[in-house]
């Protein structure tokens, strides 16, 4: 009866995803057209017809969000204020960020302290005036050293901690449990990226092989949410899991030209075969652009094997900072046509923005992503759309902390009469938690990234987390910590660069 019910009410929806728009996208032209796709109007045309919407969806979040923010006895409000102030000292702020990147090669305290007198002593001058004394020592073999050496060590431990769902598969286990306890569900990211032997890399299978057979046997005594089990297409697999490929093989972070993609493909095949027998839904992430397109055709030959072509529970990753992104999009959309089952898409804007920009200067040559933070977010709203328009066949996952993007997801999705919850918002663990109460009280599918693992492999992630939230331009910094104008934060991506001027 309720598997009959579940058909019916599926097919009603897919219906709906397929049923004329009420308002958008009524012309075609190529390329899209070229693939039978709807074409978006233009996105000034779009966007004002939805502009109230946004608004009014997006002053609601910010208003739960910010009654939810954590109070001064709580350790979230120290890391804001430490936020705060690192943004507001840019070198002693790039320091602190090589200190970490360099703190798990070195062993010896004394080792620390020298990478702490390097770099963060050297730019010590806007410290306060207790932690400037504290760093202020010449002989790195000195007690003295040694004991702020083993201080620093620990506080950069118990920051990485705040980004890292547990450093055991148990702990990860019971923290996915709590999650979903608070209406949350969870996809789970072991750290260990960019892997540099096959003896890592094999480790790595190993891992995410045993999480995969751990999650599934803990989610047999997991009781069914609607709020996050339930889409109106079907039920969702309760255990989802991220992989980076370049866990996977020690060769696949080098010359991609180059590369041999036996590895990591064998791998990543022994991977989903184990999730789809455990009914585990897996997400590949994208890393830097030199991978990405390796990353696609892994993905896309994986699931033309003969016994993948029917799994439904395998998604990927779109970049919108990456001025290829809508070519990307375009090919997963067909293929996935072609292959006849949906695909899942987290839309995100791209997490390495400044590796890309620097090493394209370095080498000469045009960089690969968006260089005004405005474009990023434009094009992450026309890719939102187009999700959005095609989720008879992608499954749109919405990975941002910025209240206009997201909003501006809602709304696309609310005026195309989606049912509530065809799209997913996704958000990182241990980043933007006001954010993630405030959609979860409006009776959203929230999916948080969970990294679990040792933070020493993990620490390329943790400095992401840490650029990320005191970057100039990061929503997240100019809405929590900065409280700036409700009616700014929302402006459409185009109208922000009329008010802040060109960067
Ligand atoms: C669930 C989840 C999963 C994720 N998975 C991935 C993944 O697989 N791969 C990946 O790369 N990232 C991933 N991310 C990280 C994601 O890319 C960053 O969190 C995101 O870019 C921050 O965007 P925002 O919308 O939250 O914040 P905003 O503050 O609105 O946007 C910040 C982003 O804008 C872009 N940007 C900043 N400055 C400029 C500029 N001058 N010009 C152009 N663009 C600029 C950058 O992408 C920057 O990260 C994931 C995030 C989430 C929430």
């Amino acid at each position: 009866m309720y598997a009959a019910f579940t058909t019916l009410s599926r097919i009603r929806q897919m219906r709906r995803c397929n049923s004329p728009p009420k308002n958008l996208f009524l012309q075609a032209s190529p390329p899209a057209a070229a693939l039978g796709l709807p074409i978006p109007m233009s996105s000034a045309q779009t966007t004002a017809i939805l502009e109230p919407d946004i608004h009014r969806i997006g002053r609601e979040i910010l208003a739960r969000a910010r009654t939810a923010r954590p109070a001064p006895f709580e350790l979230g409000w120290w890391q804001d204020r430490g936020m705060a102030w690192a943004n507001q000292h840019q070198h002693l702020r790039e320091g602190l960020f090589r200190f970490i990147s360099l703190l798990p090669k070195q062993r010896a305290s004394a080792d620390v302290a020298r990478v702490l007198r390097e770099n963060v002593t050297a730019n010590g001058d806007d410290l306060p005036f207790p932690l400037a004394l504290a760093v202020d020592f010449v002989d790195d073999h000195s007690l003295h050293a040694r004991l702020v050496a083993r201080a620093a060590r620990f506080a950069a431990e118990r920051m990485a901690h705040s980004f890292i769902v547990g450093s055991t598969p148990p702990e990860a286990v019971a923290a996915v449990t709590r999650m979903r306890r608070r209406n949350m569900c969870f996809t789970l990211d072991i750290l260990g990226e960019t892997v540099r032997t096959t003896e890592e890399a094999e480790h790595g299978e190993l891992i995410h092989l045993e999480m995969i057979s751990a999650l599934a046997q803990a989610a047999k005594d997991w009781p069914q949410n609607d709020q996050t089990d339930v889409a109106p297409f079907g039920i969702l697999p309760t255990v989802n899991v991220s992989v980076k490929l370049s866990a996977l093989s020690p060769d696949f972070s080098h010359d991609i030209a180059e590369l041999d993609l036996g590895e990591v493909y064998r791998r990543l095949a022994v991977i989903c075969r184990a999730a789809r027998k455990h009914g585990v839904a897996i997400n590949i992430d994208l890393e830097h652009d030199s991978l990405r397109a390796a990353t696609f055709d892994i993905f896309k030959r994986l699931l033309s094997e003969p016994d993948l072509r029917d799994w439904a529970d395998a998604g990927i990753v779109i970049q919108a900072y990456l001025r290829e992104s809508r070519r990307d999009l375009d090919d997963l959309l067909a293929f996935s046509r072609r292959r006849g089952v949906p695909l899942a898409i987290r839309l995100v804007k791209g997490a390495y923005w400044d590796y890309e920009t620097n090493l394209a200067a370095k080498h000469g040559r045009p960089s690969p992503v968006w260089s005004q933070k405005w474009q990023s977010d434009a094009n992450y709203e026309a890719l939102s759309r187009v999700l959005i328009e095609n989720c008879d066949q992608l499954r749109p996952a919405f990975g941002s902390h910025n209240v206009r993007s997201i909003a501006h997801a809602i709304a696309a999705a609310d005026s195309r009469g989606l049912p509530p919850r065809t799209i997913e918002l996704q958000a990182l663990f241990g980043m933007g938690d006001p954010l993630k109460t405030a959609l979860v009280k409006m009776q959203q599918r929230l999916r948080v990234y969970s990294p679990m693992g040792a933070w020493v492999p993990g620490v390329a992630y943790l400095v992401r987390r840490l650029l990320e939230n005191t970057a100039n331009e990061s929503f997240l910094r100019q809405s929590f910590l900065e409280n700036a104008d409700e009616d700014q934060l929302l402006l459409r991506p185009e109208q922000s660069i009329a008010i802040r001027g060109a960067e």
